[in-house]
């Protein structure tokens, strides 16, 4: 999960991470407000989950509380990216002297903590990564080891960091960056500009914070930082049901048990010359709610024309499938067509229990490409 800019640098802060004070607006008054109370020129920062902000014209300083609310009215509502701005970080404008760049992440090859440094900071880092590889200092962290200070001292001197005060500033900022990332088990912490002003002090300027999903259930403070009305409608009806799911761009709804059968699903839908809508693994269940639950989201999708069951029975019986998808149309009105290809496991059963009930809009197929031609073929699509 992304954390917003202030999110993170929320995080940050309880970190003994230096940022600048700042307030939320999500209206031009409230940023006025805001730089009301902060005194003196701020910036007026888009908060959406999409970088390269400053450059798309969403970063405005402002000398003045009027100022301020002139450049939140152009900015809110603006398209970022295809992110549209609804909420605005008002900050204390700083003086930059100097911009570097410093980020932890996870290197999986190496199955360890990754932290790159660079007084090339404030430009793209794929940009330094690729034009001046030798400015990037990289370093590892044992995990069990754990991050050890002198490590710090070393990714500043492989960086070329020379002043005495932002080094030591550095060095303090690099250990509690790392105890951030453990923390809150984040996949990435990352400050892009990381700060000089005229006055030596070094702070965050920007923030970017992934967590892991998985370990969300050890930190509620954070979880309750999902902005939920920015997520997509059924990708969060889709979490509240525990359901996996994925949208995608055509007309054709794929229900599928397991990963590897959905993504074959998918070739052979495009194969014949169809769009899947979206997609839902049923993982190792096919029980009724289960069903309901994956069904409920995928119709909720507009763009879904028709829907395609592709279950391969292995622990899962393909006969207690069908009695979900009856059991299923029982319990909710679906009018898109939609067809089912059983194997494995107990399929005849499960064909024959499908045939004999023989919903209207329900259709059987024997085999993958037969079944996704089948539904294809409904969908209207040809
Ligand atoms: P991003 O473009 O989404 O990465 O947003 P950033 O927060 O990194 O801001 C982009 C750029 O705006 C920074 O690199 C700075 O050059 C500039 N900027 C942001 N905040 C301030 C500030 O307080 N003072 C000044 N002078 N510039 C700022
Ligand atoms: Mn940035």
């Amino acid at each position: 999960m992304d954390l917003y800019e202030y999110q993170g640098k929320e995080l940050f802060a309880r970190a003994g991470i230096p940022v600048s004070e700042g307030r939320v607006a999500e209206t031009p008054e409230q940023a006025r407000a805001a730089a009301e109370e902060l005194g003196g020129p701020v910036v007026v920062k888009a908060q959406v989950l999409s970088g390269g902000r400053g450059k798309a014209g969403g970063i405005k300083l402002a000398d003045s509380p009027a100022e301020a609310e002139a450049h939140a009215a152009d900015i809110l509502g603006m398209d970022i990216r295809g992110h549209v701005v609804r909420r605005l970080w008002i900050e204390q404008a700083s003086d930059i002297a100097k911009e570097y760049y410093l980020s932890v992440t996870f290197d999986r090859g190496e199955k360890k903590p990754l932290f790159m440094f660079t007084t090339q900071g404030g430009v793209d880092i794929e940009e330094v990564a690729a034009e001046s590889p030798e400015a990037l200092a990289r370093l590892h962290v044992d995990p069990l080891v754990g991050f050890q200070p002198w490590q710090a001292r070393r990714l500043c001197f492989a960086a070329g960091l020379e002043d005495p005060g932002e080094q030591k500033q550095v060095i303090a900022i690099v250990g509690k960056l790392y105890d951030a990332f453990v923390s809150y088990d984040a996949m990435l912490c990352e400050i892009n500009p990381l700060i000089v002003t005229p006055a030596g002090e070094v702070k965050a300027l920007d923030s970017k914070f992934t967590v892991d999903e998985n370990a969300l259930f050890r930190h509620p403070e954070v979880a309750e930082m999902r902005d939920v009305e920015a997520a997509d409608p059924q990708e969060q009806l889709a979490r509240e049901k525990g359901v996996t799911y994925v949208k995608l761009e055509g007309e054709i709804g794929i229900l599928g048990n397991g990963a590897g059968l959905v993504m074959s699903t998918l070739d052979v839908i495009d194969q014949v010359g169809g769009r899947p809508a979206n997609f839902c693994d049923l993982g190792g269940g096919g029980d009724a709610q289960g069903v309901v639950d994956a069904l409920e989201v995928i119709t909720s999708d507009a763009q879904v024309q028709s829907i395609l069951f592709n279950i391969f029975g292995g622990i899962t019986r393909c006969d207690e499938v069908a009695r979900g998808i009856l059991s299923a149309l029982g319990q909710m009105a679906i009018e898109h067509p939609i067809v089912v290809r059983l194997d494995g496991t107990n399929a005849e059963e499960g064909r024959r229990m499908l045939t004999e009930a023989s919903p209207a809009n329900l259709h059987v197929e024997e085999t993958m490409l037969s079944a996704a031609e089948r539904v294809v073929e409904l969908s209207g699509a040809r």
